[in-house]
This record gives C-alpha cells, sequence and structure tokens, in this order.
C-alpha cells in the first residue's frame, strides 16, 4: 500500500545531491521477486484446489480418518474455503504472525475445514441425492443477505445461487473454527518449549550446560503430509479394500 513520505525540502535537496533514490534498486529487484514468487504461488494453489475438488468425493468418504490422524488433519486448507462481503472484507483463512521480525503463519487445516461443513450451514442438498458443500460465500454481515456456491461430493455438480442463508454464520463460523487452529498451533509450541525447559532443568542439575540456552532442546516432531500424498495413500486404501 503506498503511504505518504514525509521529506522537508531541505532533505530532498540534500538526498537528490547524494544520488540517493527513495527507493533503492535492490529494494525493487526484492519487491520484483516478491511479485514473482506471488504469481507462481497463486498458479500452484489454483492446481492444488483442482485436485482438492476433483476428489471431494473420495475426500469425504475418508473424513473421520482425515479428521482424526493428525498428519492429514493438519494439511494446509486456506485456498479451499472463499468468502467475503461487505464493510468485512475477505474471510482471513490464513493469519500471520511477525514474532521477534519472524513471520509465523497460520493457515486454516483440512481437519477443521471438514468440521466446518459438517454446519448444516455449509451443506446443500444436490438433484442427485448427494450432498454438496459450500466453498464460497459473498454477502452481507449488515443485511445478513448471501450468496454462495457449493460442490457435489457424489456427482461433482456445481450448485450456484444458493441464498436465504445468513452471511454471518458463514463468515464467523468460519472465521472461529480457524481460531481453534490457531490455539492449537501455539499451544503445541508452548507445549513443546514446556518440554525443552524441563530437559535444560535436568541439564542444568547434572551441570551439562556449557551456554544456557532453552532453544536448543526445541523438538518439533510432527509428521508432516502434502495434499497430494494424502489423496494418492486414500485412493490406495480404497484400491486394497475394493481388491
Ligand atoms: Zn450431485
Amino acid at each position: 500500500m503506498a503511504h505518504a513520505i514525509q521529506e522537508s525540502f531541505r532533505d530532498f535537496y540534500k538526498r537528490q545531491n547524494t544520488g540517493l533514490n527513495l527507493i533503492s534498486e535492490a529494494m525493487k529487484q526484492e519487491q520484483a521477486e516478491h511479485e514473482k514468487l506471488r504469481d507462481f504461488h497463486e498458479k500452484r494453489y489454483l492446481r492444488k484446489y483442482e485436485l482438492f475438488y476433483k476428489n471431494l468425493g473420495l475426500i469425504i468418504r475418508n473424513k473421520d480418518e482425515i479428521i482424526n490422524t493428525p498428519k492429514y488433519a493438519n494439511i494446509d486448507a486456506h485456498y479451499l474455503l472463499e468468502g467475503g462481503g461487505c464493510f468485512i472484507g475477505r474471510l482471513q483463512t490464513c493469519q500471520q504472525y511477525n514474532f521477534a521480525g519472524t513471520l509465523v503463519t497460520i493457515n486454516l487445516k483440512l481437519g477443521t475445514l471438514l468440521k466446518i461443513w459438517e454446519a448444516e450451514q455449509f451443506q446443500v442438498e444436490c438433484s442427485c441425492g448427494g450432498i454438496a458443500y459450500i466453498r464460497h460465500f459473498v454477502g452481507s454481515p449488515l443485511s445478513g443477505s448471501s450468496c454462495a456456491s457449493a460442490l457435489c461430493s457424489k456427482c461433482g455438480q456445481e450448485i450456484k445461487g444458493i441464498k436465504n442463508r445468513s452471511y454471518g454464520k458463514y463468515h464467523f463460523f468460519s472465521n472461529k473454527m480457524h481460531y481453534r487452529d490457531i490455539d492449537l498451533v501455539v499451544k503445541k509450541i508452548l507445549c513443546n518449549w514446556i518440554l525443552a525447559e524441563e530437559k535444560y532443568n535436568e541439564d542444568v542439575k547434572k551441570g551439562n550446560v556449557y551456554m544456557p540456552s532453552v532453544g536448543e532442546n526445541l523438538k518439533s516432531n510432527d509428521e508432516f503430509c502434502n495434499l497430494e500424498t494424502m489423496i494418492h495413500e486414500l485412493q490406495l486404501k480404497e484400491f486394497k479394500v475394493a481388491n
């Protein structure tokens, strides 16, 4: 976002004489590379979005397993649910924090998205008899009106123009669920920090501490899985069961 730079004429004159631009070439290069990276991520998330919704039936059939398997439940799902309204802006499914100059991003998790979809508000009956799940909504928190679209997990049909549902229930419920993801991540870090402190205190008692640092004992051993691997594993599992 552009912002006004307060500069006196004297400073402006001195800067011009020194040949110092307000924005340096290195800053411009960093900005250009950042934009290229953003374009790359947009394409990547579009590919993942299409892959996910192409496999919606598989994912819904294995919903309980996904929710109960941390490596699946923790998969990033921030790009799979979109919403936004007048005066309120876009639904935030990706929160970024700056802790001591270190950026930490906490995204909506897949297990949480599946729990959001358990709410009646996010389900629509399809003409094929299957259930379609809301993946996009717009509206107004003031009037409460909304318009949403959903995808059927059985026939793959997209149902557009879903109205007469509270915008607030879409937006604030999703927000609240995402905050629970944030709680989970922060509690997990705190819990691991406590374990690191215990190990540190043991080392102090034994006289094994050379340079005091709890951070040396901080561990993060949670299993990581991406969307592509999860889909492949679930397909293999269903294949084995069918044969
Ligand atoms: Zn259908």
